[in-house]
C-alpha cells in the first residue's frame, strides 16, 4: 500500500468508528488505593510494633532494622500474592526522564525441587540490577558496573497491573557501589534534607520552640495530545520523535478559541474514565481534567502531595497514560511540542515547603508573625531564582523543550519571578526603605501594617511567568510535559536550603542589634537590593521584556540546551550543589554528561527522520505530481493551448531545495569527532538543527502545493480534528 493510501484509510477508519458507550465504574471508595501498600495496609497486616517502626520510617525516612524489614517484606509478599502478583521489581528513576524496573520472581526452589514463594527483608531493601546498561555520564568503570537499587520506603509499593499479568512494585533509588547518586530520587530526598535542616534554623531564629521536619511538596499539571493510531502508524516522526517533524499549519487552528475549557470529546472522557480509575486503585489523586488551548490537547492535574511521592506518582501517570490510550486506539503525546505553531504542553510543577506545625510557610497566613515568616521564606524563594536562574533554566533543558520555551505561548527562555501587585509592591517597598520595620511610632507605621497583614489573595495569574507565585505556593510554569518532576523539584528545594542558609546567618546577625521585625525587614532589604531583579510582574512574551531583562537586569536569556546545560557546570552551580550536600562535583558532571548526550542523540534520529522521510515519502509524492502535472500540460498544448505552470515550477523548485538540505544534513551526520561535549552541543543545536528546520521550510511548501490524494502523511488538520 502507497503511503497516501494508508493516510486515506486512516481517515476512512476513524469516520467510520462505531459509537462508544460509557461503562459505569465503580464508586470512588471501592476503588480508592487497592494496588497500594500504603500505610493502612501495613496496619491491617502488622503487629502493633512492626507498625509503629514501619510508620516512623516513613514518615521519616529513618532506616528500618533488619528484623522490621522482614516482618514487612513478608507482609507485603502476601499482599502482592493475594493480589496475584507473581513477581517483585524494585523500580527506579535513572537520569533519563523515564522509569526503569528489573522483575524478579517470588519463586525459590527448595531442595526438594519444589516451588516456594520467597521474599525477605533484604531483598525488599536492596536490589542489584546490572546497571550497566543505563547511563552515568561515566561515574562508574566498566569493571565496577554494579548498580544497587534501595527501597525508599517513604513511597509506597503499589501493584502494576497488565495484560501480562500482575508486579509488585517497590520505589527504589539507584547508586553505584561506591555511593554515586544514579538516579533522580537520592538528589530529591537530599535537598529535601537540606531545605528542612535550613528551615529548621531560620524558624528557630523566628522563636518557634516546635518544629516539625519540613517537607515539599508537589502537585504537576500535565498537559498531553492525544492522537488516533491510524494516523501516527502512517507518521514514523510521531511514533520516534514523538512530535512532527513535517506539517503545514491547518487552515483551522486555535485561533477560534473554543477548545479551551470546551466539552471534552466522548472518546476522550471515555480514555479519561478509565484512565483515572486506574490511577485511583494506585492512589494517585486525579483531581482536575479538562481540554486545553490547543485542538487535541488535554490536561490532567492530581492534587498535590510530598514531593518525593508526587514524583515518583507522576512518572507512574505519564507510564499510566500512554499505555491506557494505546488501549483506547490512542497515541498519547507528552512532547513538548508535538506541531509546530500549535500550542505546546507543559507540566506546571506547583511547589511548597511545609510542616505539621508551622503549616505551608509559602503561605502568608492569619497573623502578623506567620506573615513575617511567609516574607522570609518568599525571600528565600526570589532570591534562589536570581542566583540560580541560569540552574533553572539548565534543569527544564531538554530537545524538545526548547521548541516551547520563548515561544509565543510559551514561558520565555529568561528566569524572573512573577508575585502579583500586592507582594511585588510589598517587596519593592521593602527595597526602598519605605518600611523599615520600625514598630514604634513614625511614618513608616502604616507601612509596616501593610505586611502584616497581607492579604492572601495573590491578584491576578500571570501566564507569561516562567515561574509565578500563586497564593499559596510557587508554580514553576517553564517544566516540559515530557520531563520528570525531579529535576525541578531538587533545584527548588536546593536553592531555597541555600537562601534559606543565607537568611539565617543574616539574620542571627541582624537579632543582635534589633527588634525581630526589624531584623527581618533589615535582612530582606538587602536581599532585595542583591536580587529584586529577578522579581518581573510584566508581559514575558514581549520584546521589550527580553531586552529589558538582558541589558538592565542583567539577566540571562538562555534560549536552547546547548546553552544552557553549560550552566550545570559553572562554579556557582557547583558550590551550591556541594554546600548544601545534594550532589557532589562528580555527580553533577555525570548529569551534564548524560543530558547532554541525551539532547544530541535526540537531535540525531529526528534529523536522520527528517531525511529519511524527506527522500522516502515526500520526495516520491512530489514526483508523482510533477509528472501528472508534466503530463497533463503537454496533453493540453496538443490542443494548442498552455497551461499556467506557475505551480508546476514551485513543486520542482521546493523539491530541488529540499533535496540539496538534507543532502547537506546526510553530510553532516557523518561527523562524529568533537573536541568536548559542548561542542558536540553546539554542533547539534547551530549546524544540526537549522539543517532539520530548512529542510522542513520547502516539505511544508510542498504540502500545500501537492494534490490532497498524492499526500503521504496525515496532515494536521486530520490529526487534530478528527476524533
Ligand atoms: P491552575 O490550572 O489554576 O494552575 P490546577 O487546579 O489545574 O490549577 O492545578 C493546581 C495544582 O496545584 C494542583 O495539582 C494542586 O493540587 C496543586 N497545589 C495546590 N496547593 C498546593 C501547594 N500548597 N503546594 C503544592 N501544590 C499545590
Ligand atoms: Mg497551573
Amino acid at each position: 500500500m502507497s503511503g497516501n493510501q494508508t493516510r486515506l484509510q486512516a481517515i476512512d477508519q476513524i469516520t467510520n468508528r462505531a459509537p462508544l458507550s460509557f461503562e459505569k465504574t465503580e464508586p470512588l471508595n471501592k476503588i480508592w488505593a487497592t494496588d497500594l501498600f500504603n500505610l493502612d495496609k501495613m496496619e491491617e497486616a502488622l503487629s502493633k510494633s512492626a507498625y509503629k517502626a514501619i510508620k516512623k520510617t516513613v514518615q521519616t525516612g529513618k532506616a528500618l532494622d533488619s528484623a522490621t524489614a522482614d516482618i514487612v517484606a513478608a507482609a507485603m509478599k502476601d499482599w502482592a500474592l493475594s493480589k496475584g502478583a507473581k513477581f517483585f521489581s524494585h523500580v527506579f528513576y535513572p537520569m533519563t526522564n523515564i522509569t526503569a524496573e528489573k522483575h524478579d520472581a517470588f519463586i525459590l526452589t527448595n531442595s526438594e525441587g519444589n516451588a516456594i514463594n520467597e521474599f525477605t527483608g533484604s531483598l525488599l531493601i536492596k536490589g542489584e540490577p546490572d546497571g550497566s546498561s543505563f547511563p552515568n555520564g561515566s561515574l562508574r568503570m566498566t569493571n565496577a558496573a554494579r548498580g544497587y537499587t534501595a527501597w525508599d520506603p517513604t513511597s509506597p509499593a503499589y501493584i502494576q497491573q497488565t495484560s501480562n499479568g500482575a508486579t509488585l512494585m517497590i520505589p527504589s533509588v539507584f547508586m553505584s557501589w561506591t555511593g554515586e547518586a544514579l538516579d533522580k530520587k537520592i538528589p530529591l530526598l537530599r535537598s529535601n534534607s537540606a531545605m528542612n535542616e535550613a528551615a529548621q534554623k531560620v524558624l528557630k531564629l523566628m522563636g518557634e520552640t516546635d518544629i516539625a521536619d519540613l517537607n515539599s511538596s508537589c502537585g504537576p499539571e500535565q498537559e498531553y495530545f492525544l492522537v488516533d493510531e491510524n494516523f501516527a502508524n502512517s507518521r514514523p516522526d510521531l511514533l520516534l520523535a514523538g512530535r512532527t517533524l513535517f506539517g503545514a499549519a491547518p487552515a483551522k487552528g486555535q485561533q477560534f478559541d473554543d477548545h479551551y475549557f470546551g466539552a471534552i470529546p466522548a472518546r476522550v472522557q471515555v480514555f479519561m474514565q478509565d484512565f483515572e480509575d486506574k490511577l485511583y486503585k494506585l492512589g494517585i489523586p486525579a483531581k482536575t481534567h479538562h481540554n486545553e488551548v490547543a485542538p487535541g490537547q488535554f490536561e490532567l492535574a492530581p492534587y498535590y502531595g510530598a514531593a518525593n511521592v508526587g514524583a515518583d506518582q507522576q512518572q507512574l501517570l505519564m507510564t499510566t497514560m500512554k499505555d491506557t490510550a494505546k488501549e483506547h486506539g490512542f497515541l498519547c503525546l507528552l512532547h513538548e511540542k508535538p506541531f509546530a505553531g500549535v500550542n505546546g504542553s507543559g507540566k506546571h510543577v506547583n511547589w511548597s515547603v511545609g510542616n505539621s506545625t508551622q503549616g505551608n510557610l509559602l503561605d502568608p497566613g492569619k497573623t502578623p508573625h506567620s506573615n513575617l515568616e511567609f516574607l522570609l521564606f518568599c525571600g528565600a524563594v526570589i532570591r534562589g531564582v536570581h542566583k540560580y536562574g541560569p540552574l533553572l533554566r539548565a534543569v527544564i533543558a531538554t530537545a524538545s523543550n526548547d521548541h516551547r520555551l520563548g515561544a509565543n505561548e510559551a514561558p520565555p527562555a529568561i528566569m524572573s519571578v512573577y508575585l502579583g501587585d500586592q507582594l511585588e509592591k510589598v517587596f519593592e517597598d521593602i527595597k526602598a526603605g519605605k518600611l523599615t520595620g520600625s514598630t514604634t511610632g513614625g511614618e513608616m507605621d502604616l507601612g509596616l501594617d501593610q505586611i502584616l497583614n497581607f492579604d492572601r489573595d495573590p491578584g491576578d495569574r500571570n501566564r507569561t511567568s516562567p515561574f509565578a507565585f500563586t497564593g499559596n505556593r510557587f508554580e514553576f510554569r517553564a517544566v516540559g510535559s515530557s520531563q520528570s518532576v525531579s529535576g525541578p523539584l531538587v533545584a527548588m528545594n536546593t536553592m531555597l536550603a541555600d537562601s534559606l542558609n543565607w537568611i539565617a546567618e543574616k539574620l542571627e546577625a541582624a537579632l543582635t542589634t534589633q527588634d525581630q521585625t526589624a531584623a527581618v525587614i533589615s535582612v530582606l532589604k538587602e536581599l532585595m537590593e542583591e536580587h529584586g531583579n529577578a522579581v518581573f510582574g510584566g508581559d514575558g512574551y514581549s520584546s521589550e521584556w527580553h531586552t529589558a531583562a538582558v541589558e538592565e537586569r542583567g539577566l540571562l536569556n538562555i534560549p536552547t540546551t546547548a546553552d544552557a546545560l553549560p550552566h550545570l557546570m559553572s562554579e556557582n552551580t557547583v558550590g551550591l550543589f556541594e554546600r548544601t550536600g545534594v550532589l557532589s562535583a562528580v555527580e553533577l558532571e555525570s548529569r551534564y554528561e548524560v543530558y547532554a548526550e541525551q539532547y544530541n542523540l535526540t537531535i540525531e534520529l529526528e534529523a536522520k527522520l527528517v531525511s529519511d522521510i524527506a527522500r522516502t515519502k515526500i520526495y516520491p509524492a512530489a514526483l508523482s505530481y510533477l509528472s501528472e502535472l508534466t503530463h497533463a500540460s503537454s496533453s493540453v498544448l496538443d490542443l494548442g493551448i498552455e497551461l499556467d505552470n506557475s505551480i508546476t515550477k514551485a513543486v520542482a523548485e521546493n523539491t530541488n531545495s529540499l533535496l540539496a538540505t538534507i543532502t547537506k544534513l546526510d553530510e553532516e551526520l557523518t561527523k562524529e569527532d568533537f573536541a568536548n561535549t559542548e561542542a558536540h552541543l553546539r554542533f547539534s543545536a547551530d549546524v544540526i538543527r537549522p539543517l532539520m528546520d530548512e529542510a522542513r521550510v520547502y516539505a511544508d511548501a510542498l504540502e500545500l502545493l501537492v494534490a490532497d490524494e498524492l499526500w503521504p502523511l496525515p496532515k494536521y488538520q486530520e490529526m487534530l480534528f478528527i476524533k
